[in-house]
């Protein structure tokens, strides 16, 4: 599943979002339940080092080491205040078509903004191995 695929928007669905959450460390007699999670907007996006990864599928917002006393909707709401997913009044079902595609304008500003920041690392990265390439060229030349 790729959550940065513009046409997807199955996420946007709380079943779709709780699917994500097999393997979840969190399960039982904690507040971030694979439930809670998805409620508050998050998808789970483990790697191999780190298992509880999750992130807003709208505002994309990656959060890690929760703690099972972590309520995932104030986490959500502290850690990214501009994201219109979790300040929404409604259900998403109960959205009009106008509102639905306000959202996706927003949801496709975070993704924009995110691949743009993605591209810059990926360079600044590049260039900061190229650069230790050239100095270790120019010493070995003296
Ligand atoms: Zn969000």
């Amino acid at each position: 599943m790729d959550p940065i695929n513009e046409e997807n928007i199955k996420m946007y669905f709380y079943k779709n979002r709780l699917k994500t959450f097999e393997g979840w460390p969190f399960d039982e007699d904690c507040a971030c339940t694979p439930q809670n999670m998805a409620k508050a907007g998050f998808i789970h996006t483990p790697s191999d080092n780190s298992p509880d990864i999750a992130m807003c599928f709208f505002c994309l917002k990656e959060l890690e080491g929760w703690e099972p006393e972590d309520d995932p909707e104030k986490e959500h709401k502290s850690h990214s205040p501009s994201c219109h997913f979790i300040a929404l009044k409604k259900k998403v079902e109960d959205l009009n078509v106008e509102e639905f595609f306000k959202l996706q304008k927003e949801r496709h500003k975070f993704i924009i903004n995110k691949s743009c920041n993605d591209g810059i690392t990926k360079f600044e990265e590049a260039a900061k191995k190229r650069r230790a390439d050239i100095i270790k060229s120019a010493m070995g030349e003296e």
